[in-house]
């Protein structure tokens, strides 16, 4: 059912009261809103609708599909494969719907996640191109006054972010970005319409996941070319390829068991991890397991061996082994030498790339790879960029300048928990939560897949389900019981932000500049805030709620 005008249709079929609309602050009363529409509000809002609850999401975006909705640039695609990025809690969903490639592009997930939100018939409690501005917690009735910029007022016994983990874009303060004449792109707010570089000089700066996708396909269609890079960063190619029906249909007649497997993997799903030590080998038996991971390509590269991000020395034989691959593809070895990543950098300490093409477009006479760590950007002119060595000139600008990882989408919204302290004053110092799930001080508060879970450490869709269906086990426990209120208490929390830290810190995670860190972001606390090890987390998340909510005050 649509409304008459068009524009207000969301609105209508949300049945919200708005105060744009109707001059008046008339609250609606819900029991939780969920606030985003990718892989995680979809799952919740039909999760709770499953429990008999009212429950609305609200999305800033004018579609659904959070992450593959604003990822539009070119060559967009996941790095987990599709078999495996996407949902498992209806078989009747994963047998029905037919990946076309091994590793999905963005047009397709988006596809994906538009028959998901039609099959369970979501759209009618979704309100498009609405952003929750605040969410107050009202000590007096256990219940969140939510606010948007349309004006909606709403009240709910639980609020729950499922704001994504990369949906807030970091855009660094270049001197003169906003004197470029030219058009400027960020890769995760990509244009709807399709962009032509034909015959353009582009610069794009950035060389982490998204710029690796992107570049070998705007290198095709671009008069020129400028990477601007200050890292260099570890990729192995995704082999991608049209996924063999065949091989479909054989997935899913044992579609269970590949989950199941996916599920006891340390990153949620299936690396192939071998146990062995990368030291324990032989340099000849190491080399052939590489090169075979190599020519399977993607992440289970990582899978080589157990300890590649325990021990630098074993790490240090995968990332030689990277290195001599790009020796072998970039035919000038002086650019060879510029996309390696140094002998003292941890490969898959930031998260892996998985590429097609990558390395082989530094070959093109139509690329120039420009080192910005040595002669650092000092300005965007009208014109290009100048690095204080050299300027350079081109008609478009692309930002591969990523994401505020993790916290960026839950800061960026006015929080006020009980007593009115806001959500960025208890993080002053780095996210503090318990599993990752819960905030002490904020009650009825659940994140999705928050800092301190296994979250981006993980394929996201398993740690999705995960904590959707974990939270709405809580929500109906709390309502069998008549309660109204659950609280992290802070000695949980602390016990908890001390282990995530203690198994952090066993890794070789904390040794780099990564996100993950929120060393990407000037400023920002550097917290390591995924969890590392998905079923540990679960083990841990199963004993929480089968002794009755431990470490959570319930009221
Ligand atoms: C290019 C790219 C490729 C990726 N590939 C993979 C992959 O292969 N495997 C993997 O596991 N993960 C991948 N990820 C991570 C990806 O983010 C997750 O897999 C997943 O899509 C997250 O879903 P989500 O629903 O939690 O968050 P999102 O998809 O980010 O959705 C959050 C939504 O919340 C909305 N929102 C935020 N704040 C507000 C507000 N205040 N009011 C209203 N709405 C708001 C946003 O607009 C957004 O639509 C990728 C990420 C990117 C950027």
């Amino acid at each position: 059912m649509e409304g008459p005008v068009p524009e207000l249709a969301h609105r209508w079929r949300l049945g919200v009261e708005s105060a744009a609309m109707t001059n008046a602050t008339a609250t609606s009363e819900l029991d939780a809103v969920i606030v985003g529409a990718g892989f995680a509000g979809l799952y919740m809002l039909h999760k709770l609708r499953g429990s008999g609850l009212r429950a609305r999401i609200f999305e800033a975006g004018s579609g659904v599909g959070g992450t593959w909705f604003w990822n539009r640039y070119p060559g967009a695609r996941c790095d987990v494969e599709s078999m495996e990025y996407s949902f498992k809690f209806d078989d009747a969903l994963q047998q029905e719907w037919k990946w076309s490639e091994r590793y999905s592009e963005q047009p397709e997930i988006m596809r994906y996640l538009n028959h998901v939100a039609d099959r369970y018939e979501l759209r009618r409690d979704i309100a498009l191109e609405t952003r929750v501005t605040s969410a107050h917690f009202d000590e007096g009735t256990s219940r969140w006054n939510v606010s948007t910029d349309r004006g909606d007022r709403v009240s709910a016994n639980f609020c729950i972010m499922a704001t994504g983990c990369l949906s807030s874009t970091n855009t660094p303060e270049f001197p003169g970005l906003d004197s470029f004449a030219g058009r400027v792109f960020h890769t995760g707010k990509w244009p709807h319409e399709p962009i032509d570089f034909t015959g353009r000089r582009v610069g794009i700066i950035g060389t982490g996941s998204s710029a690796i996708q992107a570049i070998p396909i705007i290198a095709k269609q671009a008069r020129h070319l400028f990477v601007f890079q200050r890292t260099p960063n570890f990729s192995v190619p995704a082999q991608n390829g049209p996924l063999d029906p065949e091989v479909q249909e054989r997935i899913k007649a044992h579609y269970g068991e590949l989950r199941r497997l996916g599920s006891q993997m340390p990153f949620g799903f299936d690396v192939q991890l071998n146990e062995k030590s990368a030291l324990e080998v032989s340099e000849a038996e190491r080399e052939a397991e590489y090169e075979q991971r190599w020519k399977h390509g993607g992440l289970p590269f990582l899978g080589s061996y157990a300890d590649l991000l325990y021990n630098k020395e074993a790490n240090e034989t995968a990332a030689a082994f990277i290195r001599r691959k790009i020796a072998e593809i970039v035919k000038d070895p002086k650019l060879a030498a510029l996309l390696s990543p140094e002998p003292t950098d941890v490969a898959g300490c930031k998260r892996l790339c998985s590429d097609s093409g990558y390395f082989e477009t530094f070959n093109r006479s139509n690329v120039t790879l420009v080192d910005v760590r040595s002669a650092p950007i000092e300005a965007i002119t009208p014109t290009g960029l100048s690095t204080g060595k050299e300027t350079f000139a081109f008609d478009d600008l692309i930002l591969a300048t990523g994401f505020d990882a993790m916290t960026g989408s839950l800061l960026r919204v006015d929080i006020r928990g009980a007593g009115g302290a806001t959500l960025g004053e208890r993080w002053a110092e780095g996210p503090r939560t318990y599993l990752g799930l819960s905030v002490v001080g904020f009650p009825n508060l659940f994140m999705i897949s928050g800092p301190g879970s296994p979250s981006v450490l993980t394929n996201m869709v398993v740690s999705i389900e995960q904590h959707v269906e974990w939270i709405a086990e809580c929500i109906g426990y709390l309502r069998s019981k008549g309660l109204a209120r659950i609280e992290a208490t802070l000695d949980a929390q602390n016990d908890w932000v001390a282990h995530v830290n203690e198994v952090a810190d066993s890794s070789l995670y904390p040794r780099c500049n990564s996100w993950y860190l929120g060393a990407n972001v000037p400023g920002k606390p550097r917290v390591f805030m995924p969890y590392l090890g998905f079923p540990p987390y679960v083990e841990k998340c199963n004993q929480v709620a089968s002794r009755g909510y431990e470490g959570f005050r319930l009221g």
